[in-house]
């Protein structure tokens, strides 16, 4: 083994979700490498990346899933979800349409993904003026709550909750596989 590499006690997959241009690969390059890459498709064809914590003295290395544009021909594999013990569903918050197709992201989750697997609800660009808001946060907190989901609103440009996000859902995820 690489000198400096520490043992891995735990591999999580997590896959994210949701409308194209919502912003998951930027949150997905905001948890994994702290930036927002202004050629935003620039990870075209890259499945995931990975960015390794230690949760509760446990090495942990997170496995952040992209569809890679997947979405726009609503082609997500079960591939992608396969495996997967976490999962982002993320809507624009200036978007109401991409917060309406959440169930849908939810269901086609809840088909493919395994029954146990830990689902986030993110509202993206929270950043952005109030009066271009579509979406108001305690509807989509009632809409999580229904659906037996954690939600926080979030932006991948100011970095704002997104490694809080990432880090509840892993820590929901540990308590299950733990
Ligand atoms: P994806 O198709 O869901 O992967 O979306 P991208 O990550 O490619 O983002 C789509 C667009 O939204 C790009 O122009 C991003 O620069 C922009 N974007 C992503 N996240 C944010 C955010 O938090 N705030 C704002 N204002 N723009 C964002």
């Amino acid at each position: 083994r690489w000198e400096g590499e520490a043992e891995i006690d735990y591999v999580f997959k997590v896959v994210v979700v949701g409308d194209s241009a919502v912003g998951k690969t930027q949150l997905l390059a905001r948890f994994t490498r702290d930036e927002f890459a202004l050629d935003s498709k620039s990870t075209i064809g890259v499945e995931f990346q990975t960015r390794t914590l230690t949760l509760h003295r446990k090495r942990v290395k997170a496995q952040i899933w992209d569809t890679a544009g997947q979405e726009r021909y609503r082609a997500v594999t079960s591939a992608y979800y396969r495996g997967a013990l976490g999962a982002m569903v993320v809507y624009d918050v200036t978007r109401r349409a991409t917060f309406e197709h959440v169930a849908r992201w939810v269901e086609e989750l809840r088909a493919h993904a395994d029954g146990s697997t830990v689902v986030a609800l993110i509202g993206n660009k929270a950043d952005m003026p109030a009066a271009r808001r579509e979406v108001e946060a305690d509807e989509a907190a009632r809409l999580a709550e229904e659906q037996g989901l954690f939600f926080s609103e979030a932006s991948a440009l100011t970095g704002d909750n997104v490694e809080r996000a990432f880090l509840t859902l892993l820590e929901e995820v540990f308590a299950v596989v733990s």
